[in-house]
């Protein structure tokens, strides 16, 4: 899978991770000499259907919940998307409110503005300086009205691992509908959905080493609860909540990816935070004007948000192209604005523009650790050379990009 050239540090792990060796291998009949429908009643199709059984088990076992209550979707993106709009639809007069903070995913903010348009009431509550969500604004937004809290269980971008236990309890004394967006955690963090005590859940397994176009929805007591309509008609596939053909190999390569991250969490998540800490103190060290973003203790082991202070994070991204990290979330490239979730933390724009996020994970060696970070502190050095000179002598720039319009 060492196919990249080996100049290549891959760091983007919050955006994608890859797809084991081991879970390509539990896909591969899937995607060679296996090929039925599983609503097939012939054996080839049985054996297709029993699959998706079986990585629905293995998923529910790496979340503690029972198989019923998980809808195979195309991605977590789309999971967000039937749970917010779903739930609504299915509780579409009796209440009116959700809750979000400023800091959820492009997938959450979005299905809450298309409520709005329908008449619910957007309530942001916010959140500190950690990107922790602030409990007290929570209880006191919460009311009788409230239909549903939306809050992810970690965050993309910074890390930050949200208080979602007491979340629930705080929303259910109301009445009030969880919904989390779990997918960072999944294989970083040990998740228990009957602990955390949700209702709803998405996630994904392209971030945690399994294939892209594949993801699931958990809903608290299966398909009878009720508590979403399906957005979508057709067949009856996923009872109802998700028509349409299974993805065999994706769902098979879910499985197999989510029960090989729940057997390695403890020791991989230890070595990725190892490693990660010390990229993250080569560069506080070794650079002046660098801060961390994100909290120090309840944070995501892979995962560090660093500011530095006076450089263009487009700039840095320009002049090291073989580094692989990012400059905000992926779903925000393209875009001109800085990062909502770094502004929702506080951070002004300037210092948004200024920020890196760099994700650790299962393939990452210590020599790439140490090669991205003397690679990033010589860039982040010399654009701040150059930038102190061309303010002193107005000269003209050398062949450093110091200033680079956003076009990712
Ligand atoms: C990546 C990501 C998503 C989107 O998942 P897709 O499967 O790519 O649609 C949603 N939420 C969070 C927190 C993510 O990191």
């Amino acid at each position: 899978m060492r196919s990249r050239v080996r100049t290549e540090i891959y760091l983007d792990y919050a955006a994608s991770t890859p797809c084991d060796p081991l879970v390509v291998e539990a896909m591969m009949p899937w995607l060679t000499s296996e090929w039925a429908n599983p609503s097939s009643a012939h054996l080839a199709g049985r054996r297709a259907q029993k699959a998706v059984e079986e990585a629905r088990s293995q998923l529910a076992d790496a979340i503690g919940c029972s198989s019923n209550e998980l809808f195979f979707t195309g991605g977590a993106s789309e999971a967000n998307n039937i749970a917010i709009r779903g739930c609504a639809q299915a509780h579409a007069t009796a209440r009116s409110k959700v809750i979000i903070t400023p800091i959820e995913h492009k997938s959450v903010l979005g299905p809450c503005e298309a409520l709005v348009q329908c008449g619910f009431r957007r309530e942001v509550v916010p959140v500190d300086r950690d990107g922790r969500v602030d409990l007290g604004a929570l209880a006191n937004a919460l009311d009788s009205d409230t239909l549903m809290v939306s809050i992810q269980l970690a965050s993309n971008e910074i890390g930050t691992i949200q208080p979602l236990r007491e979340v629930t309890e705080l929303a259910h004394q109301v009445g009030a509908i969880v919904h989390a967006d779990v997918t960072q955690g999944l294989g970083k963090i040990p998740v228990d959905l009957e602990e955390l005590g949700v209702d709803l859940a998405s996630m994904s397994a392209h971030k945690c080493y399994g294939p892209k176009g594949i993801g699931a929805l958990y809903v608290r007591g299966g398909a009878g609860s009720r508590l979403v309509k399906p957005l979508c008609e057709g067949g009856g596939q996923e009872r109802g909540l998700r028509p349409g053909t299974e993805n065999v190999p994706a769902i098979v390569g879910f499985g197999a990816a989510a029960q090989i991250a729940s057997e390695r969490l403890e020791s991989e998540s230890r070595r990725v935070a190892k490693q990660r800490d010390e990229l993250e103190e080569m560069l506080v060290k070794g650079l002046e004007g660098v801060r961390r973003n994100g909290p120090m203790s309840r944070r995501l082991p892979g995962l560090s948000s660093l500011t530095f202070n006076g450089v263009e994070s487009d700039a840095v991204l320009a002049n090291c192209p073989e580094l692989a990290i990012s400059t905000a979330s992926a779903c925000n490239s393209g875009a001109p604005e800085p990062s909502h979730v770094l502004l929702g933390i506080g951070l002004s724009r300037h210092e948004a523009y200024s920020t890196v996020r760099i994700g650790v994970g299962r393939f990452t060696t210590d020599d790439e650790i140490r090669r991205a970070s003397e690679k990033l502190k010589a860039v982040v050095e010399r654009l701040r050379s150059i930038s102190r000179s061309e303010s002193s002598i107005a000269g003209q720039g050398e062949s450093v990009d110091t200033k680079v319009v956003a076009l990712r």
